[in-house]
């Protein structure tokens, strides 16, 4: 497990090194490029787009609350993040830095959504779903994902739920971006359960008041209940889209 995490280590640090040697617009039209290839152009914009908004969330979040953030690097097929330079004060600005990035990627999917369903735009639908799944795969309470930025506001024996859910979704749907966040969500797991709230350090970390820490539990708790409806509802529009395209075609070969 040790080398497994070096070596995962090293290639997250070769990844910020590539990130900064290309910049956020080359990463970006890489990105573009590689995803073009495997699913065509429109899509593939899109797809950047919806992260690139996400990301911009968290960067612009950094930003208010007076922190050293660099601009959003993307890696093909993995995703895209914002690196902070500065670790934040407290747990309510790791939370309000961690639920900007899904809450302006949420109203970019909704913005996609909209244009989609007024035009019958069936590429724009499927960016549109896209935004929503990725947003709420987020959501898992679990560091390195954003869920986990936000629920450590409540407390980071929460995490310990994110470890089933990954479990499960590596069970049922294997993927090597969620293996990847295994590995990288190994450490955080083994802090929830060393974590002593008593602690000095942790007890300035995490001096929250309880109705900041309800506002933050009741907004992640709706965005994931909207983020799922969404999700669930375009997945079967889409799946619609689908059949009707093979009627036509069938009916035209007819
Ligand atoms: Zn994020």
């Amino acid at each position: 497990m040790r080398e497994w995490f070096s070596r995962i280590s090293l290639l997250v640090v070769a990844g910020l090194k590539f990130g900064k040697f290309f910049g956020t617009v080359g990463t970006m039209l890489l990105s573009i490029g590689l995803y073009a290839l495997a699913y065509g152009w429109r899509y593939a914009v899109g797809i950047v787009a919806m992260l690139f908004i996400h990301e911009m969330g968290h960067y612009i979040a950094a930003r208010q609350r007076g922190m050293n953030v660099g601009m959003p690097t993307f890696i093909p097929f993995v995703g895209a993040w914002v690196e902070l330079k500065d670790r934040p004060h407290d747990a309510e600005t790791e939370a309000y830095i961690g639920l900007a990035g899904p809450m302006l990627g949420t109203v970019a999917a909704i913005a996609a959504w909209y244009l989609a369903r007024d035009g019958g735009v069936h590429w724009l639908l499927a960016v549109a779903y896209t935004g929503f799944f990725l947003n709420l795969i987020n959501m898992i309470p679990l560091p390195p994902l954003d869920g986990g930025r936000i629920t450590a506001v409540l407390s980071p024996r929460i995490w310990l739920l994110g470890v089933p859910i990954i479990g499960a979704l590596l069970w049922f749907h294997f993927s090597m971006i969620l293996l990847l966040i295994a590995i990288l969500a190994f450490p955080h797991v083994m802090a929830a359960l060393r974590f002593d709230k008593n602690h000095p350090a942790n007890q300035a970390y995490y001096d929250v008041s309880p109705r900041v820490r309800w506002e933050y539990g009741l907004l992640y708790v709706g965005l994931i209940a909207f983020l799922a409806f969404m999700t669930n509802d375009l997945d079967r529009q889409l799946d619609g889209v689908r059949r009707s395209d093979v009627q036509q075609t069938e009916s035209g070969t007819v």
